[in-house]
């Protein structure tokens, strides 16, 4: 599967008439707010690349934007821009055409939802590997639903109703086929699973989630409102993982392939900095350590990659309200020299994170011969996190 994402930021956003901006280049945290579910996507292993569609005529000025953004937040995948049509649909079919060749599935998603998260992501990518052709994530409709049919009101069945969310995958074909059958403008296509239900494909629901809310009404911006600074309660987290050398897994350091290094004994990948940092997270969440979160006596997580459990850690950090404010980092060994390959693993910790250069530090020292490092028995690193805390704490108002 060669999977690209589709972000759509083309929208005129009435309904948030009285900003000054549209909705999706609102800055929030110091980044326009379709930014950030581009980050989340950039996390996702499986996304080879991004098109974003901005309101024709207005994507050069992103372009610039982007390219201002990527110089201290680079995303590490290739990204295309296009511009939009009239309506949603207009605008999904434009970034349909700026695909690759060599693209077999597309997630399509609004800009306007900056707080999905990389596990909802996942379930759609499942889905569509699982041999679906349209994927929507859904969440069941909890209030209850009438519907006005000239002055007679009716009930809907609760149970049958779903609200949809983005980003929805599918098939590439299915998805430009079906942009190719003739819509009446009458129908309403609202999102992009709709075209294909005007064709007869299924679409197949997965659990959505609840923090995925689409900017709407200006309220709902309220819900962006922790990343003031001055908010939020202090925490600190403290991280430490060793691993033993032997034959094992192939060494893996921040998620970089370090070939100059022995092999490691490990249930995971064994990146033995990733498991401090995750730990460190944890310790600033008040969660335990990784092991809690990822019991080594789970065949599944057998040889995973260390970067997928960041990524499930820092959307726990995104459902409480985390900031993570600074990172310092030190590796231990006496073997392989670490200096090499500093940077290449600094650059990736920064995507992962997705923070900026300044606010993540990356150290290695030898133990001078002394202790299992210095024996050349195993590899230690210890990962220190500050950071924020904003939701509102129990009790409070
Ligand atoms: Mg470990």
């Amino acid at each position: 599967m060669n999977i690209w994402t589709i972000i759509l930021a083309a929208g005129q956003g009435r309904r948030l008439a009285e900003l000054q901006e549209k909705k999706q280049f609102l800055t929030w945290r110091k980044r326009p707010l379709y930014w950030h579910s581009a980050r989340t996507f950039s996390r996702v292993p499986e996304i080879k690349g991004l098109i974003f569609v901005f309101p024709d005529g207005e994507h050069h000025l992103q372009e610039e934007t982007i390219q201002t953004l990527s110089r201290t937040d680079n995303l590490g995948l290739e990204y295309r821009i296009a511009g939009g049509g009239r309506e949603r649909r207009d605008s999904s079919f434009q970034g349909l055409q700026m695909l690759p060749r060599e693209c077999t599935h597309v997630l399509i998603h609004d800009a306007a939802r900056p707080l999905i998260s990389a596990a909802c992501i996942r379930r759609v990518i499942t889905a569509l590997e699982q041999g679906a052709r349209g994927v929507a994530p859904g969440l069941p409709v909890t209030e209850t639903i009438k519907q006005l049919s000239g002055s007679r009101l009716t009930t809907l069945p609760r149970e049958k109703l779903y609200a949809v969310q983005t980003p929805q995958g599918f098939e590439r074909r299915a998805i430009a086929d079906s942009h190719r059958m003739p819509v009446r403008r009458t129908e309403a296509v609202t999102d992009d699973a709709s075209l294909l239900e005007f064709c007869g494909l299924q679409v197949q629901l997965v659990e959505g989630d609840p923090e995925n809310i689409k900017i709407t009404h200006s309220k709902d911006l309220m819900c962006l409102r922790p990343s003031e600074p001055s908010l939020g309660r202090a925490c600190i987290g403290w991280g430490c993982d060793v691993h033993r050398f032997g034959r094992g897994k192939p060494m893996k350091l921040g998620g970089i392939p370090i070939s100059s290094g022995p092999e490691v004994l490990a249930h995971s990948d064994g990146d033995v900095l990733l498991h401090a940092l995750i730990d460190a997270i944890l310790g600033c969440l008040g969660q335990g350590d990784i092991g809690d979160l990822f019991p080594d006596t789970n065949p599944a997580l057998e040889n995973i990659s260390s970067a997928v459990l960041l990524q499930e850690t820092l959307d726990l950090a995104r459902e409480r309200q985390l900031i993570l404010d600074h990172c310092d980092l030190t590796v231990i060994t006496q073997t392989p020299k670490i200096t090499p390959w500093k940077k290449q693993i600094k650059k990736n910790l920064l995507s992962l994170l997705a923070c900026d250069p300044g606010q993540l530090n990356l150290k290695a020292t030898t133990e001078e011969g002394l202790g299992f490092t210095g024996e050349k028995k195993g590899i230690k690193a210890v990962a220190q996190v500050i950071g924020r805390i904003c939701e509102p704490s129990e009790g409070s108002i």
